[in-house]
């Protein structure tokens, strides 16, 4: 029994828990991944945006600016690493250029900090490598670059210290509703979790979820966005954000210096049916590597470790969806959180408690958590230290003298903290610790880490996953198929 069910621990559920968890109240957060993050939380082009981008007036206007405030405070707070280096978006011809001047303004009015115009040669100085056919840019000082798969595994960490409980591979498939039509809670594959309020954070699948509460007044279209990924010894080729100039399909083709180093160049938008196709395609690739080179000539596609897609919950208002439905009592939407959604998630978090206060303090009462912790510590960065602090860590504990992943310098006893703050999964080691990420893509680690899993959890090795359900990664033992026959000699 709980005061309130989340549904979806990406970063729009996961913040609101964070942010739930400074009251006294029982908060399940429950999801369908088994680990995270899952949905366009973990594939996405990781960027908290300086505002400019937005229509003011709209909701996403009004959490963009201080969810990007809130940032910068909780990256410290947090451990989260967030570059922040800035963004440009860069102009071609005089049309685009005037373009930057209707950002500019939009910006301002929305108060985004320090946003300029620079010449296309200012940009050139701090971005040699970008086309020498770019006449001017907009420079938003205050834009950054966030390690995504931190920042959620960060929130959901900070709500669980403070109470709220996490339920992994938990499937909500409907909504319960009591005579009165009040919420009564969620019947998910494990059972029903009762609870007065039940917020819907489920992002592709939101639209889906809020037709269970009999709300149709939106739907999701799920729009894919491909990428290109290139080795992290592409560091500095450039040293921030690049969007093309915004059009009606989207903000187009960027190139960026993700968090941790690497190169990385996306997303389409191509509108699918289908919100769980997260494939790549020849067609979408080749689009992101010509927006590339548009804006970066010498794009060195040929450093490429691999490629993803995300799936963005677009609305057809093209706007979030928040709100409180007056029936039945106690459902909320915070759906169709699509780009700036990562950016706006801790305003969106701090604006949600607001509201369940307002509609719901006669259900529910939120009296303060004394004794909340804002702070999280991360795993230990083996990577990042220096010799010194390498040397003091596995004198401690031995496990850190162990390398696990080569590519980004995983140590085992990074590998264990990861088990012991929940890591099931290879995958979810991977999002933890970012063993897996590098350039052979788990080829080296991967068995390491299943073999990690499955001595520190007990499970035999053959049931280790790579993400949850049948994605076993061995189905047996070679000398066995022999001696069934199953393989010829
Ligand atoms: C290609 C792309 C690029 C983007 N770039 C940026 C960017 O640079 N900056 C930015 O600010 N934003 C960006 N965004 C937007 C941002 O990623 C999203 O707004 C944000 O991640 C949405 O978070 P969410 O928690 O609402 O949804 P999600 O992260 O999708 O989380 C929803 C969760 O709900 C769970 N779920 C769904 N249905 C159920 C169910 N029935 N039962 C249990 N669990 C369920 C899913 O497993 C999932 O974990 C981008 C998005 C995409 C796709």
């Amino acid at each position: 029994m709980y005061d309130i069910v989340i549904i979806g621990a990406g970063i729009t559920g996961s913040s609101i828990a964070r942010e739930l968890s400074k009251y006294h109240v029982k908060i399940a957060v429950i999801d369908k991944a088994s680990e995270l993050p899952a949905g366009a939380s973990r594939a996405n082009s990781s960027m908290i945006h300086g505002g400019f981008d937005d229509k003011p007036g709209t909701v996403k206007a009004k959490f963009c600016v201080p969810g990007n405030k809130l940032w910068h405070k909780l990256k410290d707070i947090l451990d989260v690493h967030l570059d922040e280096c800035g963004s440009y978006v860069c102009a071609f011809n005089d049309d685009e250029t005037k373009h930057l001047e209707e950002l500019l303004q939009q910006g301002k009015a929305n108060g985004s900090a320090g946003v300029e115009i620079i010449s296309g040669d200012a940009l050139r100085e701090k971005e040699p490598n970008v086309s020498p056919e770019i006449v001017a840019a907009l420079w938003s000082p205050e834009a950054g670059i966030i390690n995504n798969f931190e920042a959620v595994n960060a929130m959901i960490e900070s709500a669980r210290i403070n109470g709220a409980d996490l339920f992994l591979e938990t499937v909500a498939t409907g909504l319960l509703i009591d005579d009165a039509g009040n919420v009564r809670g969620v019947s998910t594959n494990k059972g029903d979790f009762t609870a007065k309020i039940v917020i819907n954070a489920g992002g592709v699948h939101s639209g889906e979820i809020a037709s269970w509460a009999g709300d149709n007044s939106f739907k999701i279209i799920p729009t894919k966005g491909e990428y290109f990924l290139l080795d992290r010894a592409t560091k500095g080729f450039i040293h921030s954000f690049l969007f093309s100039c915004p059009s009606k399909a989207g903000k187009g083709i960027t190139v960026l210096q993700t968090a941790e180093g690497n190169l990385m160049s996306g997303p389409t938008a191509t509108e699918q049916k289908d919100p769980e196709d997260r494939s790549t395609t020849p067609e979408g690739l080749a689009e992101v590597l010509k927006g590339a080179k548009r804006l970066v000539p010498n794009f060195p596609v040929n450093m490429n470790i691999t490629t993803f897609a995300g799936v963005r919950a677009n609305t057809e208002s093209g706007d979030f969806e928040i709100s409180a439905l007056k029936s039945p009592r106690g459902f909320v939407n915070v759906a169709g959180i699509k780009s700036p959604g990562f950016t706006s998630a801790p305003a969106i978090a701090e604006y949600t408690a607001d509201l369940l206060k307002e509609e719901f303090s006669d259900i529910v009462t939120f009296s303060p958590n004394e004794k909340f912790i804002p702070e999280r510590c991360n795993i230990p960065r083996f990577l990042y230290m220096d010799m010194a602090g390498r040397k003091a860590l596995a004198e401690k504990d031995s496990s850190y003298a162990q390398i696990v992943c080569r590519c980004e310098t995983v140590t085992e006893g990074q590998v264990l903290e990861a088990i012991h703050r929940g890591a099931r999964t290879v995958s979810a080691v991977k999002m933890m610790t970012r063993a897996g990420t590098g350039r052979c893509q788990g080829g080296f680690c991967c068995p390491r880490v299943a073999e990690i899993l499955s001595r520190e959890l007990g499970i035999p090795l053959d049931e280790i996953t790579r993400h949850g359900g049948e994605s076993k990664l061995l189905i047996g033992k070679t000398k066995e198929f022999l001696l069934k026959g199953a393989v010829s000699e």
